[in-house]
């Protein structure tokens, strides 16, 4: 069983946009009131039966089961009879909702942090549809319950063989998309390692460096819009709150947000295809990037997306049938490639030059040469398992995606900014 998710852009007539936001609304109600129960049932037992809470907590009946899922599912009916406006949502749609707190209510108990809250106006961003009987998408409409057809812009056709699973309306800015889960009934086995390795160091003063020294650059794109962000996020700031002014300013910081997301989005798709173009199988660090995020380099880090671009290679090693690896991180820096001795540098040292050895090259290139010799040991070690060769690429769908990127410009974008 494979999934991908198409996004594709669509465009609600007026109307279609005001059902759309007042559904969304609607689902916000229903989303709190199903939280404020969880909080009350968790707030009554806080104290001891015996004790009266005076100050915060409410008294609920101790018999009083915890609202679970299937209970405020099934309380969803009575509740539309009560308040008309409920009835007005697909009910699928509805109870989604309720099973998207669950799921974060689960989340955080497994986690022990993180407990849900409520969501403020505006920020309940999108809805999902999570069955359909027949396809809803044609070539130019795609057609949901209760609202119609709605002009879609298929930019990618479905791939043959796959049928649509659920489809999730989402708003960005002030546009509108349709993300479409594809499942399609095969088994494909992962990608076994082998072939030319590439270990891909990240970082901020070079956006990657691979184990053949290639150096990628931060695109300059990035550093002009932030600027651009700031002076449009000045001008909103001096706006009067809830103004007819504030709001245009609003949708135009939120439209240069949503650029930005989707130009760093595109640059780090052109890379992961660049570096599958290069090798067979590519190795990268396992830091989690929020917690060095947190620290002095903290906007610089999310600004380059790390942990998406990691997820995006992953997906690109995957489709195109390349093995990725993730290998520990700790001291790739610190290490010489060649003979493995210590060498301590700090962040301003920029050339890597072993004592023992001789071994001389850029220190980024050097840490990529290390991941990639652990890569190699981590799947030596691991051991070879499973003969088939198999890989996405031969799957309906997936051929005609990999001709395309074949056919794009990857390789140049590299080339241009690996000087
Ligand atoms: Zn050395």
């Amino acid at each position: 069983m494979i999934t991908l998710n198409h996004t594709y852009r669509i465009y609600p007539h007026t109307t279609e946009e005001q059902t759309l936001i007042q559904w969304m609304e609607i689902c916000r109600g229903a989303y709190n009131y199903a939280l404020r129960e969880i909080k009350d049932w968790c707030g009554s037992r806080k104290c001891a039966i015996d004790k009266c809470s005076l100050e915060k907590e409410y008294i609920l009946s101790p018999e009083l089961k915890f609202p679970g899922e299937i209970y405020q599912l099934n309380k969803l009916p009575k509740a539309k009879k009560e308040f008309s406006l409920l009835s007005s949502v697909p009910s699928q749609v509805l109870q989604q909702t309720i099973k998207q707190l669950h799921r974060a209510w689960e989340y955080f108990q497994n986690r022990g942090f993180g407990f849900p809250r409520f969501k403020k106006y505006g920020q309940l961003k999108s809805l999902l549809f999570p069955q359909f009987k027949e396809s809803p998408v044609t070539n130019l409409h795609i057609k949901l319950p209760k609202i119609g057809a709605i002009p879609i812009n298929l930019h990618r056709p479905i791939p043959k063989g796959f049928v649509v699973k659920q489809v999730r309306i989402l708003r960005k800015a002030d546009k509108w998309y349709a993300s479409i889960s594809l499942q399609c009934n095969v088994n494909i086995a992962d990608p076994i390692p082998h072939g030319h390795p590439i270990g891909v160091d990240v970082g901020l003063s070079v956006f990657l460096a691979t184990s053949d020294g290639v150096i990628v650059d931060p695109p300059k794109f990035f550093k002009s819009l932030q600027g651009k962000l700031k002076l449009l996020q000045r001008r909103l700031s001096r706006k009067k709150k809830r103004s007819k002014n504030y709001e245009k300013q609003r949708i135009k910081v939120a439209r240069l947000h949503h650029k930005i997301d989707n130009t760093r989005k595109d640059f780090h798709f052109k890379v992961a295809h660049a570096l599958c173009d290069f090798g067979d199988m590519v190795f990268m660090e396992d830091l989690d990037y929020r917690t060095s995020a947190k620290g002095m380099f903290g906007k610089h880090m999310l600004d380059a997306g790390f942990g998406q671009f990691r997820t995006i290679v992953k997906y690109v090693c995957w489709k195109r049938g390349k093995f990725f690896g993730e290998v520990d991180a700790r001291g790739t820096s610190q290490e010489c490639p060649q003979c493995g001795g210590e060498v301590r540098k700090d962040l301003s040292v920029r050339v890597h030059s072993c004592p023992h050895c001789g071994y001389t090259t850029d220190r980024d290139v050097a840490a990529g040469q290390n991941i990639r010799n652990r890569g190699i040991k981590l799947i030596s070690t691991v051991g070879q398992t499973g003969s088939q060769t198999a890989c996405a690429v031969d799957l309906p769908g997936t051929g005609e995606n990999q001709s395309r990127q074949v056919a794009k410009s990857c390789k140049r974008t590299t080339r241009k900014s690996s000087k």
